[in-house]
């Protein structure tokens, strides 16, 4: 997992991480807090599901905040927030990323948003941004779906998908294509072969 080993992340950080990913469905907006991070809950074009903007005055300790957008579903958002966090731990000290800043008359509206050179959108899995998009998708999944738990418990049969899903309060689809990830990283060791395949093609 990456947070296990990477050594971009900050000790601290990692201790925070390793927590939160111990057990199932705990409550991300807390993460962030612990990290240092804010979250704020605004109505962002559909298109985009979450932002991390740097925002030294905004009051969080890191002088970051994370704003999600309030209309998409509870599941969608803690993914989402998952993936800020991810940019923030891994990429807020690389010179590749060059995080959303927060406009000077902070307080009043989202700071939505001319796209700017290398805004980082949750959508944005193209162009130059692609590898650190990927990296915090990557990174999100591990963080809230970990293998070590859903390997315990992992079956490929749809009401266990479904409850795992519930568990981990992620979405069906979101929880089945982790199963489906597991599963054939581990195919290797022969275990549960054909099963998913099944469960594929159902
Ligand atoms: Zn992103």
């Amino acid at each position: 997992m990456h947070f296990k080993s990477d050594n971009r992340i900050d000790e601290a950080d990692r201790k925070h991480l390793r927590s939160f990913a111990s057990s199932a469905g705990q409550h991300i907006h807390e993460l962030a807090m612990r990290l240092g991070l804010r979250i704020d809950e605004e109505e962002l074009p559909d298109d985009v599901s979450a932002v991390l903007i740097k925002s030294p005055n905004c009051g969080s300790k890191s002088g970051f905040r994370i704003v999600v957008n309030a209309r998409q579903s509870f599941e969608r958002r803690r993914l989402s927030v998952a993936h800020e966090i991810a940019h923030y731990v891994l990429h807020r000290n690389e010179p590749d990323f060059v995080p959303v800043e927060d406009c000077e008359d902070y307080g009043e509206v989202v700071p939505f948003l001319p796209l700017r050179g290398n805004s980082y959108r949750s959508t944005d899995t193209r162009g130059q941004n692609r590898r650190l998009e990927l990296e915090a998708n990557a990174f999100a999944t591990c963080l809230l779906m970990p293998e070590h738990l859903i390997r315990k418990n992992a079956s490929y049969r749809v009401g266990q998908i479904r409850t795992l899903a519930r568990d981990f309060q992620v979405s069906f689809d979101a929880m089945r294509r982790r199963v489906e990830e597991i599963h054939n990283n581990g195919q290797a060791k022969g275990s549960l072969s054909g099963r998913a395949a099944q469960h594929q093609a159902a």
